[in-house]
């Protein structure tokens, strides 16, 4: 017999987030009940409502099946939010959500809380792009003022013919011009904060990228000063607490020595915090459960030295992960497909020097010229 819920959470969007909500939320008694248009992630794990966002039908049914909403996607209409926020609680605040699926408003709400940023202009037809190359020099990364995740939706422009032809590139939409930044590293600081407004930081962790999408993650980032990772944390708060902010948060950094840049942020549990599952005493997906429950957070202190590597559109065969010592295997389930994040692999190490060295070793065995996907 099935045991009664503790708390029922309805998940807007479908992918391995929600699914890892849903595995998170398993001890705790919390049940998971996502809506999304697409196949989803927890196919057979977690209960789906296959739906778009617009059928009022189907949210309708989400909201009566959950006690509170959240979501795992920034992108989501503003209108299917609003709407479920009229049935039941809805969080993170609707703000920001707004905001950080719109890189304009985005950039603006950082510069309110003096967080510094890249140079950048605002593009609303394609003869503003002939103003940008002032302000942001060359080369410059354009980016889609919307609807942009995972490197969609940007490019990288080296002369001014480039940044003309992206208009019609990235399909004549509203963009952003920013200067590319030479930065020495990216990192990102993933918080949260409870519904009475206590916040908790985890480690900032270091990130490596490749065509704009998560490849490796190391947390806590190696030598990163106390200042710098200190501010990164007042960066994180004040977003926080300006935007009232219940939930998990991710703010994603440039450094340049001991300057940081914010690039953006991310309104839920996002891929730089995959490894908090097995490196912190709760992870990011238990302790955005417990804060939009209303619920005492969880520690996010860690043990060790993490590594996360992405599984993106191939990886070896599950008994070759396996064997790797220490590997904890996470398969999202979902149909490989070039540039697909199918799932990541966290090894816990004792030592920065040990985590570099099981980075290397770990990107090596996944990413070998061999990788196939046959999970
Ligand atoms: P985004 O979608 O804005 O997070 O960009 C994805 C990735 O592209 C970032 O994590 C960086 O690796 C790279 N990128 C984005 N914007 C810039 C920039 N202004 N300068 C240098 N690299 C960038």
């Amino acid at each position: 017999m099935q045991q009664p819920a503790t708390a029922r959470i309805g998940v807007l969007g479908g992918g391995q987030l929600a699914r890892m909500l849903a595995i998170a939320g398993a001890p705790l008694g919390v049940r998971v009940v996502q809506l999304t248009p697409d196949t989803p992630a927890g196919e057979g794990l977690v209960d789906t409502i296959g739906a778009s966002y617009t059928d009022r039908a189907a949210l309708r049914e989400l909201a009566a099946r959950s006690d509170t909403l959240t979501y795992e996607t920034e992108n989501i209409p503003a209108e299917t939010v609003e709407f479920l926020a009229t049935l039941r609680p809805l969080l993170p605040p609707i703000p920001a959500l707004v905001t950080a699926g719109d890189r304009w408003a985005e950039k603006d709400l950082f510069h309110s809380l003096d967080i510094p940023t890249a140079p950048f202009t605002r593009i609303t037809e394609q003869r503003d792009l002939h103003a940008a190359a002032p302000v942001t020099g060359m080369p410059a990364v354009v980016k889609t003022r919307r609807l942009g995740y995972d490197g969609r939706g940007q490019l990288v422009c080296r002369s001014e013919e480039e940044l003309l032809s992206a208009w019609e590139r990235l399909g004549g939409v509203p963009l952003l011009c920013e200067a590319w930044v030479p930065f020495q590293r990216e990192i990102s600081v993933v918080a949260v904060r409870s519904r009475n407004g206590e916040l908790q930081c985890y480690a900032p962790g270091e990130n490596t990228h490749e065509n704009g999408i998560l490849r490796a993650c190391i947390a806590p980032a190696p030598q990163l000063s106390q200042p710098v990772a200190a501010t990164a944390a007042t960066y994180v708060r004040r977003i926080m607490e300006a935007l009232d902010y219940v939930g998990v948060l991710a703010l994603e950094l440039f450094q340049h020595g001991d300057a940081l840049l914010a690039n953006e942020m991310a309104p839920r549990v996002h891929n730089t915090g995959h490894w908090t599952i097995e490196g912190a005493e709760s992870s990011q997906f238990e302790n955005h459960l417990r804060a939009v429950l209303g619920w005492p957070l969880g520690s996010t202190a860690h043990h060790g030295h993490a590594v996360m590597v992405n599984l993106i559109g191939t990886h070896p065969p599950l008994s070759e992960m396996l064997a790797i010592p220490g590997a904890r295997v996470h398969l999202y389930g979902k149909t490989a497909r070039p540039g697909r994040k199918l799932g990541h692999v966290t090894v816990v190490t004792r030592s920065e020097a040990e985590a570099r060295s099981t980075l290397a070793q770990l990107r090596a065995a996944l990413e070998g010229p061999e990788s196939e996907a046959r999970p």
